[in-house]
């Protein structure tokens, strides 16, 4: 989203810490064999998980909208000792791709993957969240910080990507854009949210840091 021309977006990746071969290699898999790619984090996004994963040390990390791991993974890296990572998706299809790389990332024990529709499976998840990344339907973002907020310990973080959803939030909204009215829905109640203080990061398709009071 950051309006970057090409050569200052080669600069910035090329002084950013390397990809990890694991994750370079789950990039290129997921290009070859998975539907919609361009849903996956990637080098630079996933490197600022990783960096405010380990800022907080988390216990416990819920990630919402696991899809092939990229996310999950960058985040699990931050964990504290004995920590986990619950990540939720509801497309059975990818479960043996991304189990495979998660075992790959050597994170089987820190990462519990759980496939099924979030709305379903948060209130059966009895934690307290230090940390939760929500990243899955666009149409139903309020109703996972609804989900979740009870549960975020005072100080927690809440990370959702996609919150300017390609700048479609400025725009003339479609009737049956039922993402982008998703989207406004969700930035709006945030921004109106005594519990909460928060910022956008205008990287990627734009990602809010949101911290419970
Ligand atoms: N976090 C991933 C990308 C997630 S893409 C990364 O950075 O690589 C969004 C995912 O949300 C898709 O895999 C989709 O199957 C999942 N999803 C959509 N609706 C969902 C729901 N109700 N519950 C759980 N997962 C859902």
């Amino acid at each position: 989203m950051l309006e970057v021309n090409k050569e200052l977006e080669q600069y910035i990746l090329e002084h950013t810490t390397q990809e990890e071969n694991v994750l370079k290699e789950l990039t290129r898999e997921t290009h070859i064999n998975v539907m919609r790619p361009r849903m996956l984090s990637g080098h630079l996004q996933g490197q600022l998980l990783k960096m405010l994963s380990s800022m907080l040390s988390p216990k416990n990390i819920l990630e919402i909208g696991t899809y092939t791991g990229y996310s999950g993974i960058c985040l699990a890296q931050g964990l504290a000792e004995g920590g986990k990572l619950y990540t939720i998706d509801i497309n059975d299809e990818i479960e043996d791709f991304t189990m495979s790389f998660i075992e790959k990332a050597e994170l089987t024990e820190k990462i519990e993957f759980l496939i099924g529709d979030a709305l379903e499976i948060i209130p059966s998840l009895d934690k307290q969240w230090d940390l939760v990344f929500i990243d899955a339907d666009k149409r139903d973002y309020l109703n996972y910080y609804n989900a979740v907020i009870d549960n975020v310990r005072s100080g927690g973080f809440i990370l959702a990507d996609d919150v300017l959803w390609d700048g479609k939030v400025v725009e003339k909204v479609e009737k049956n854009d039922k993402q982008t009215q998703g989207i406004i829905a969700f930035n709006q109640f945030v921004q109106e949210d005594e519990r909460v203080e928060n910022v956008i990061i205008p990287l990627r398709h734009g990602i809010t840091l949101i911290r419970k009071k």
